[in-house]
């Protein structure tokens, strides 16, 4: 059999997304953790005033307008900001500019699936190290791996635990290869990695619109890193890799801070009363930081529930992975569907 392929593409296997049923379908998608409330209103203004010129010419290169406001957002120097087309993006750049065979890419486990998809494609080796007890770091452990890329998800996903500062603190002093902080979901957390991008020129932080920000579908992300880590980043990123209109839309979206703040502060609330009820039905919960839970039912039986849910119209995540088989990922979703979601269950543990 003839391959188009290079051999590691022809052995990788790829990402799986979530399922995406069309918007307007009336399901309750607590699958791949969206916020469940619109995106600011000052952001869907801009959206709806573009003036057609901005299609007609290229984007700006570096996004200016979105990176101005993340700068004064975060109080960052404006050359301190790379932004990208969804934190996937920044993801896939930074393993394609320092990874390769001989230069290795190293996370804990479980974690967000599509470091493994990055890795195989590029090809390079991957050293994945279990968490520890409770998601303990291993930190010797993956020191010891010597990764040119080292990836933590803080929050993580599917656990939802943070990582304490202090412990990627002690990992970003002894790693001589790049440390990537995915705060993927820091918008509903306590802590953030940020003061270690002025600590350590080996760490970058990389956040994304897609969660806090309800702007899912817009695809956009961005790194905190200093320039010099930045610049080998920027030679491999796509020139044009934001488009004009996500640029002003995430400009928009990021300047109205306090309308983020409003929403996570719901969802939180929401994760906290989720917590409880999920509690009474028997299930094992993991503390979350994130705007979501991993959660064990009481008879491990993860699989039937998450089919006899989206029977029902409900939609959450299932992982046929080593360690998740007995367990689901649920979003946190607005009090009303978390209600049905809730009901769902109860009518399937008395069923
Ligand atoms: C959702 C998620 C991302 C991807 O975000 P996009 O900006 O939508 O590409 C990255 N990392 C983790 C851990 C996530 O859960």
């Amino acid at each position: 059999m003839t391959t188009y392929f290079r051999p590691s593409v022809e052995a990788m296997a790829g990402y799986i997304p979530g399922e995406q049923p069309k918007p307007g379908t009336n399901i309750i998608k607590l699958n791949t953790n969206e916020n469940p409330y619109p995106p600011s209103p000052e952001a869907i203004a801009v959206l709806r005033n573009l003036d057609s010129e901005w299609l007609r010419r290229y984007p700006d290169p570096y996004a200016n307008e979105f990176r101005y406001a993340i700068a004064e957002a975060l109080e960052v120097p404006l050359d301190w900001i790379i932004v990208s087309n969804g934190s996937d993006e920044l993801l896939n750049v930074v393993v394609r500019a320092c990874a390769e065979l001989g230069r290795k890419v190293v996370y804990p486990m479980p974690t967000y699936v599509l470091y493994r998809t990055l890795t195989d494609m590029q090809p390079a080796e991957r050293v994945e190290i279990p968490y520890g007890e409770d998601y303990r770091l291993p930190i010797e452990e993956l020191v010891a791996a010597n990764g040119a890329v080292t990836f933590i998800a803080s929050p993580n996903s599917p656990s939802g635990h943070i990582v304490p500062l202090e412990d990627l603190r002690q990992l970003a002093a002894k790693l001589s290869g790049v440390l990537v902080v995915d705060e993927a979901y820091v918008d509903f957390a306590e802590e953030t990695a940020l003061p270690l991008v002025k600590e350590f020129e080996n760490v970058i932080v990389i956040r994304t619109l897609s969660k806090g920000y309800s702007l899912a579908g817009l695809r956009l992300g961005f790194g905190i890193a200093n320039p010099k880590l930045l610049s080998g980043l920027f030679k491999v990123k796509d020139s044009y890799n934001i488009d004009a209109i996500a640029c002003l839309v995430g400009a928009a979206a990021m300047r109205d801070q306090s309308y983020k703040n409003e929403c996570a502060e719901k969802v939180k609330a929401s994760r906290a009363r989720l917590a409880v009820e999920l509690k009474q039905l028997g299930f094992r919960l993991w503390n979350s930081q994130g705007n979501f839970f991993l959660t064990q039912p009481p008879k491990g039986n993860a699989e039937q529930i998450y089919l006899a849910l989206k029977e029902r119209g409900i939609l959450v995540r299932y992982f046929k992975q080593p360690g998740l088989e007995d367990k689901l990922r649920i979003t946190v979703g607005t009090e009303e569907q978390n209600q049905i979601l809730v009901e769902a269950l109860i009518h399937y543990c008395n069923g």
